[in-house]
């Protein structure tokens, strides 16, 4: 493998998604909700003080979001047809792009974090239950819808503070809009890595569709041979086959890991997994042989810090 990390004497992303830190150390959100209409404010100030790399925004209008895809929804690998521009889907939400929370996380491991942090999104919605889910205020509610400039302001916001990367986190069910937006940050040469944070269960077509418009995949693997917790989580039992397809798929469009002068990754894929404490040897030793297979393609991160919710 590239590299093992060490047990993580941060916590993890999930737990550090929700803090956001400015300048002084403090937090300045925790939450979007109704302050989103704050942000236009925030975002001026956070321009004037931080030496962010320059960037011009693009137009805006430009971006628009097709619906047509949320109507027999098809996006993650349970294809369940559902139409999320009637209702909203109880695990995955409607057809808006909505934001739970945003910030800055230093909890991620060194190369994504780097000196500035990274600057994450995280959307809500999300078509598992993973019993060791610690997000799911966030990935299970329907989090404040944002428009195409909404959602620019955010990342011009979290630029304004010098941050190493934008990191999206839990984008499956929402990759079409997504699309529309990654587009147009790449067509404005958008100065800083973009990073999908998933949750591995993705369908290898919808990576496909992302060619050119992401810098660094962070899927996780789940503890998807162990029969009972897969159940509990959702997950389709297709699900190893599904991610080594996703993962051949982003190993094409970025090949192995790039890094600055100073360690922080700038394109690539980096493979997380959280050790369970439940599995037997033999599904622990499947786990590792599977790790291992991508040992040439992938950073891989090792974390200790599982957490039952159930
Ligand atoms: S994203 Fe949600 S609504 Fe769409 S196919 Fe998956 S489970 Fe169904």
């Amino acid at each position: 493998m590239k590299k093992l990390s060490k047990k993580s004497k941060k916590p993890s992303i999930a737990f550090q998604s929700d803090i956001v830190i400015d300048e002084n150390g403090e937090v300045f959100i925790s939450f979007l909700g109704p302050e989103l209409l704050h942000l236009a404010g925030q975002v001026k100030d956070h321009q004037a003080i931080g030496d962010e790399k320059f960037w011009e925004p693009p137009t805006l209008d430009e971006i628009y979001f097709n619906e047509l895809e949320y109507k027999n929804c098809k996006i993650c690998p349970r294809s369940c047809g559902f139409d999320r521009t009637k209702m909203p889907h109880p695990l995955c939400g409607d057809s808006k792009l909505r934001v739970s929370n945003f910030g800055i996380s230093f909890g991620d491991e060194d190369i994504i974090s780097g000196s500035g942090g990274s600057g994450v999104i995280f959307l809500s919605g999300c078509p598992l239950t993973c019993p060791s889910c610690i997000n799911k205020e966030k990935v299970h509610t329907q989090g404040q819808e944002v428009t195409p400039k909404e959602f620019i302001d955010l990342i011009k916001c979290l630029n304004g503070k010098s941050v190493s990367n934008i990191q999206i986190l839990s984008p499956t069910v929402h990759l079409p809009n997504l699309r529309a937006i990654l587009k147009a940050l790449k067509d404005s040469n958008f100065p800083i890595p973009i990073a999908l944070k998933t949750s591995g269960h993705d369908l290898p077509d919808q990576i496909m569709s992302l060619k050119g418009l992401v810098d660094i995949f962070i899927p996780d693997l789940k503890p998807c041979f162990n029969i009972e917790w897969s159940k509990d989580a959702r997950i389709e039992q297709s699900y190893p086959k599904l991610f080594e397809e996703s993962i051949n798929e982003m190993f094409n469009q970025l090949g192995s890991p790039k890094f600055s002068n100073s360690g922080t990754i700038l394109s690539g894929i980096i493979i997380r997994y959280v050790k369970p404490p439940f599995l037997s040897k033999e599904q622990e030793l499947k786990t590792i042989e599977f790790l291992n297979s991508y040992k040439d393609r992938a950073y891989i991160s090792i974390l200790d810090n599982y957490v039952s919710q159930k």
